[in-house]
C-alpha cells in the first residue's frame, strides 16, 4: 500500500456525517454568500486564535493582499519577506505595487532576524514573518525591530494554524493571515483564507474591502473588490476546527517519533521547544543525498514533497529584480537538502514505522 504525503480522503471519512450535513444545511437554506455560517466561523476562528476579530476571505493570498492594501502599502514601498516561502507571500506584496525584499533564512528555515536591520531604508514599510511548516519565527526580535523603525508586521500564518509562541496562539502581533487551502492544517473543501486581529477599525476595513467597499447593498463608500469566503466553506471549516487540536496533537506525536528514530540518518527539523508549540503542517528533514533518498522512498511506496525547491529570489517570475545564485546561501542550501515526509493525523503506527524503516535502510 502506498503512503501519500497527505491523505485528505481518510480525514473526510473520519468526519463524513458532520461534513455532509453541514454542506447540506447550507444548500437547504439556499444562502450561499454572507450568511450565518460565515459569521459563525469568523467568531469561532477568532476565538481559536485568541483574537477579537476574524475576516473570512476567499484564499490566503488574498488575505495577505487585503491586509497589506488596507494598511496602505503601495508603489515604491518595500516589504521584507523570507526567500524561502511559498510564492504567495511575494505576490501579495507585488499586487500592492510594492517591492518584496528578500531575506535569507536560518537553518530552521525561518527568517534570519539578525539580517533584518541591514535591509531597512526609508522605503521599508512592513515585515512579513512566515511561520513556515508550523514552526514560529523569533517574534520578540521582529516586534522589537518593527517598533524601533516604525514598521508594520503582518504574520503569514498560512502554515501555522494552532502554533504557539511562548504559550500564545499565533499571530503574536496585531495581524495574522491564514490560508485554508485543502492541504493546510485547517483546510476547506476548496479555497479559503482569513485575517485575524484585535484591531476593530482594521477588521472593519478588511471586511469592507473584501466585499466591494460596500456600506449598504448598493452603496460603496470606498473602492474594494470581491474576496469573500462562501458559506459552504465556512460551514465545513467550523466542523473541522473542532478537530484541529486533536489532529495537531497526533501530528506532533508522529513528528516526535520520526525525530527520535532518525537522528542518525537525517537532520530532523530544528524547533526551539522552550518557546514554540510547533503544529507540524509539514515535517521537513534535511539530507545531503536528497534526490537519492526521495527516489528510494518512492520505490518503497512512500511519497514525499519539497517545500520549496526554488527560493523566491531565484524564481524566473522575479528575475527582473536581478538577484543571483549565492545571494541567500542558507535558503539555497535548504532548497537542495529538504524533504517533507508523510504526516497527517490518520497516518497509522504501521505506516510511520514503514517510513522510518525505509529511511534507515537507505545508505
Ligand atoms: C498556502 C500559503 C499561502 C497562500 O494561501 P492560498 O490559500 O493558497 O492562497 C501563503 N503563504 C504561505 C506560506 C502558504 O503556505
Amino acid at each position: 500500500m502506498k503512503i501519500p504525503v497527505l491523505d485528505l480522503k481518510s480525514q473526510y471519512l473520519s468526519i463524513k456525517d458532520e461534513i455532509d450535513s453541514a454542506i447540506k444545511s447550507v444548500i437547504d437554506s439556499a444562502s450561499f454568500i454572507g450568511g450565518k455560517e460565515l459569521s459563525a466561523f469568523e467568531e469561532n476562528f477568532a476565538k481559536y486564535c485568541n483574537k477579537k476579530h476574524c475576516a473570512g476571505v476567499d484564499n490566503g493570498t488574498a488575505a495577505l493582499f487585503i491586509a497589506l492594501k488596507c494598511l496602505g502599502i503601495k508603489e515604491k514601498d518595500e516589504v521584507i519577506i523570507p526567500a524561502n516561502t511559498f510564492i504567495a507571500t511575494a505576490e501579495a506584496v507585488r499586487m500592492c505595487g510594492a517591492k518584496p525584499v528578500f531575506i535569507d533564512v536560518k537553518e530552521d528555515a525561518l527568517m534570519d532576524v539578525e539580517k533584518i536591520e541591514d535591509l531597512i531604508n526609508a522605503r521599508t514599510k512592513a515585515i512579513i514573518p512566515v511561520h513556515l511548516y508550523g514552526n514560529v519565527c523569533d517574534m520578540d526580535t521582529i516586534i522589537r525591530i518593527a517598533e524601533k523603525h516604525g514598521l508594520i508586521i503582518i504574520e503569514d500564518c498560512a502554515q501555522a494554524h494552532g502554533s504557539k509562541y511562548k504559550g500564545q496562539r499565533i499571530p503574536v502581533s496585531d495581524i495574522g493571515c491564514f490560508s485554508f487551502f485543502p492541504g493546510k492544517n485547517l483546510g476547506a473543501y476548496g479555497d479559503g483564507g482569513a485575517i485575524v486581529t484585535n484591531n476593530e477599525m482594521l477588521h472593519k476595513k478588511f471586511k469592507k474591502f473584501s466585499d466591494h467597499g460596500r456600506t449598504e447593498k448598493y452603496t460603496h463608500d470606498e473602492e474594494g473588490f470581491n474576496f469573500r469566503m462562501d458559506n459552504i466553506q465556512a460551514a465545513i471549516l467550523s466542523v473541522k476546527l473542532k478537530y484541529l487540536d486533536s489532529w495537531i496533537h497526533k501530528k506532533q506525536l508522529i513528528a516526535q517519533k520520526y525525530s527520535e528514530s532518525l537522528t542518525n540518518q537525517i537532520t530532523p527539523p530544528f524547533v526551539n521547544s522552550d518557546n514554540i508549540f510547533h503544529s507540524y503542517h509539514l515535517y521537513v528533514i534535511r539530507t545531503g543525498k536528497r534526490d537519492e533518498l526521495r527516489a528510494h522512498l518512492e520505490k518503497e511506496g512512500i511519497s514525499t514533497g519539497i517545500h520549496y525547491p526554488i527560493p523566491l529570489h531565484l524564481q524566473p517570475a522575479f528575475s527582473f529584480y536581478g538577484y543571483k545564485k549565492g545571494d541567500f546561501p542558507v535558503a539555497e542550501k535548504l532548497a537542495q537538502e529538504i524533504i517533507s515526509l508523510p504526516i497527517y493525523a490518520e497516518l497509522d503506527d504501521f505506516s510511520v514505522e514503514k517510513v522510518i524503516g525505509a529511511i534507515k535502510s537507505f545508505s
